[in-house]
């Protein structure tokens, strides 16, 4: 309703307008119609104040008068008088003779005139009004007529004869009515134009409102168009600067509130201004295109890529937990641009210099986050091209050598560069050997010997754990499988299986075949499985640990205590081990607290019906607790280090007959 009003209502004023306009035309032409009747008037009754009545009592109003003398003296006074002005068309005397019967008595014109009235003339037009005149009426005009001599309006005053208080006679004025018109337009010209005008003034000003409405609704729709063009980049439609300010001030302010993480990456593309050169640059844009969509497939959909013009782009990733995030995602968009781009028919290829900045590590604003991230970008540029920098240079050096490790592994695995250590564990009930744990080695022909805990995770984040763990179970297989035939050992070769292995699929699949390969029977493999994998890998319960179990593989749960699962919840699994982790085994002896822990680990344990294995045991003292609390199975340097295994064939039989002792065990390296 309100809408509808506020639609309407200007049509509306001005149709009251037009209207008011009209009325005032019509009240001034009626104002001005009355004041020249009343003029009219007024020189008819000035005519029958001058006018010589005496004369006019002679009169009967019958063909008769017309040779009285009176008669010719009131004609030529009428005469005179109509000669007063040229509009003036008749002057005339009319009588009542009898009920409405009005006569003429006298006019202006001369006899012999086609418009000559004789006396006693009947008068044809006499109204009510006219009749009205003799009985004590007032003056009255009448008209406009049209006849056939033109328009006009007649004047007619009443004489009243003073001795008698009688009508005597009408006398009678007929004035062109042409001049008369031509003045009520005149008068009416005024108003009537001032109405036009404001129908003018107000039809345009309506139109220009339309006009402006629309005008506005226009605007109105174009606006998210617009907000688009501001905040969007016209060729590839990412975002644009503007909008990457706003999202990273966005994600700043809420990393600040989470106490979360995030980090940017600054590319520039190494050789696009080549293309740009050489190929033109509708070619050049093509290429900048097909970067934006690539790039944008890579990218979850939470993250932001920009493009902050030429051929700079910035990605955010608002969730970011660790470097290697950040790692991954320039690895990938490296290798994604590495591969070949198709524009207008050719292919071409170009690189990209990432420089990876985070928040909070590196800035703490948005401004100095980009400008670190950029300064990183010159850094990768300046260290040869197609490859990241982290801003922060220990963050660089920690990089660097993750992506050498992992070149090395690769190399590493294909040319053989890695062995198996050995590790016994004992009985502490009798001293003899109650398995052997395989633990990797890589021999890297310039590094010498890497530690399993500089290249495992790098070999568990790259994937590259899949191959190697692969290798080393069945390289462990086939040692306890030769060692068994030999009739040397027939205790179980214990492998460390990571959680990357676990989740592809097949994995039981791969470890029957590896048995079959090797003659193993399966009840000489135990997989330890860290309480960490189990847990993030929700191992309890599965399908493919039941199969395992149900072939006669054993398993054990390897770092206990560096988790948070329960006991009674791995219990489930089927194991037959758990290995007390040796940060546990390290404090006991000095530390209560370790050492209640230690106890009740064993109880629990026992209670559940798994053997406990002690790792790291390093010393007597610790032995010897672990015994007096009831430990099964211990292992540690105090015992032998992990091994070659030529060296651990060698002892093989001092164990097997004597059981291990500390004293014996000579130093072997690591
Ligand atoms: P882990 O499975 O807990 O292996 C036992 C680690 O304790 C081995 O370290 C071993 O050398 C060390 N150790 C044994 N006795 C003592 C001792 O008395 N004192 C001390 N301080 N350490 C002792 P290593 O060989 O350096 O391996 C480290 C970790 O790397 C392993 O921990 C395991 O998580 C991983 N790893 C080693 N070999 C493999 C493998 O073949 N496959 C997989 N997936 N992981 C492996
Ligand atoms: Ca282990
Ligand atoms: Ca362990």
């Amino acid at each position: 309703m309100r809408h509808l009003l506020a639609k309407y209502a200007p049509a509306l004023l001005v149709l009251v307008g037009v209207l008011l306009g009209i009325l005032f035309t019509l009240q001034t032409l009626s104002a001005a119609d009355a004041r020249m009747r009343e003029q009219r008037l007024t020189e008819v009754r000035l005519m029958e104040r001058t006018f010589d009545w005496t004369a006019v009592q002679a009169l009967r109003g019958e063909p008769g008068d017309a040779i009285r003398p009176e008669y010719v003296r009131i004609k030529q006074q009428l005469e005179a008088l109509r000669g007063v002005s040229p509009q003036y068309r008749f002057v005339y005397l009319m009588a009542l003779r009898g009920e409405g019967d009005v006569r003429f008595l006298a006019d202006s014109e001369p006899p012999g005139s086609p418009d000559f009235s004789p006396s006693g003339m009947a008068y044809g037009e006499a109204t009510s009004q006219l009749v009205g005149l003799f009985s004590g009426g007032q003056a009255l005009t009448e008209g406009p007529v049209e006849d056939r001599w033109g328009v006009w309006v007649s004047a007619l005053v009443p004489h009243v004869d003073p001795q008698s208080g009688q009508v005597l006679a009408v006398l009678g004025l007929d004035v062109d009515a042409r001049q008369w018109q031509r003045a009520l337009w005149q008068a009416a010209l005024l108003p009537l134009g001032a109405t036009l005008a404001f129908v003018l003034v107000s039809g345009l000003m309506l139109r220009q409102r339309a006009r402006t409405r629309k005008e506005l609704a226009r605007l109105k729709s174009s606006e998210d168009q617009l907000y688009e063009q501001a905040h969007h980049d016209s060729l590839t439609g990412l975002p644009n600067q503007r909008l990457l300010a706003d999202r990273m001030h966005q994600v700043l302010s809420h990393a600040h509130r989470m106490e979360s993480r995030a980090a940017i990456l600054f590319l520039d593309l190494d050789r696009f201004k080549n293309v740009n050169d050489s190929l033109g640059h509708a070619m050049g844009d093509a290429l900048l295109c097909e970067v934006a969509r690539r790039l944008r497939a890579l990218v979850r959909e939470d993250d932001t890529v920009a493009r902050l013009g030429g051929d700079e782009f910035v990605i955010l990733l608002p969730e970011y937990l660790h470097d290697d995030d950040a790692r991954h995602v320039a690895e990938k968009i490296i290798a994604e641009l590495a591969k070949p781009i198709t524009v207008g028919g050719q292919s071409v290829s170009v690189g990209v210099s990432i420089g990876i900045a985070q928040y909070p590590d590196d800035a703490l604003d948005s401004a100095g986050w980009l400008a670190c991230a950029d300064r990183a970008m010159y850094a990768a540029k300046d260290s040869g091209r197609n490859t990241y920098q982290f801003a922060d240079p220990l963050q660089n050096a920690r990089a660097r050598e993750r992506l050498s490790i992992e070149t090395g592994l690769r190399q590493g695995l294909a040319h053989g560069e890695f062995v198996l250590y050995y590790q016994p564990v004992f009985s502490l009930a009798h001293g003899g050997l109650t398995g052997v744990e395989a633990l990797v080695r890589w021999h890297h022909p310039e590094w010498g010997r890497v530690e399993p805990a500089r290249f495992i995770p790098v070999a568990e984040d790259s994937g590259l754990i899949v191959p190697l763990g692969d290798w080393i179970l069945a390289e462990a297989c086939s040692a306890a499988q030769r060692w068994n035939r030999q009739g040397a050992l027939a205790v179980p070769v214990m492998v460390n299986v990571s959680a990357l292995q676990l989740r592809r699929p097949g994995f039981d699949g791969r470890v029957a075949e590896v048995l079959q390969e090797t003659g193993l029977p399966a009840n000489l493999l135990e997989l330890e499985l860290t309480e960490t994998t189990i847990m993030q890998e929700t191992l309890v319960g599965s399908a493919m640990l039941g199969r395992l179990s149900e072939e006669g593989v054993r398993l054990a749960i390897d770092d206990f205590g560096t988790g948070y699962s329960s006991l009674a919840y791995l219990r489930q699994l089927d194991a037959t081990r758990l290995k007390v982790d040796r940060s546990f085994v390290a404090d006991m002896v000095e530390d209560a607290e370790a050492r209640v822990i230690v106890i009740s680990m064993m109880g629990l344990a026992r209670a559940l019906g798994l053997k406990v294995t002690a790792e790291g045991v390093e010393t007597g003292a610790q032995l010897e607790l672990l015994r007096t609390l009831g430990c099964d199975d211990v292992q540690g340097f105090y015992c032998a280090r992990p091994m070659p295994e030529a060296d651990f064939l060698a002892r093989l039989p001092d164990w097997i007959n004597g059981g291990f002792s500390p004293a014996s065990a000579p130093d072997k390296t690591a």
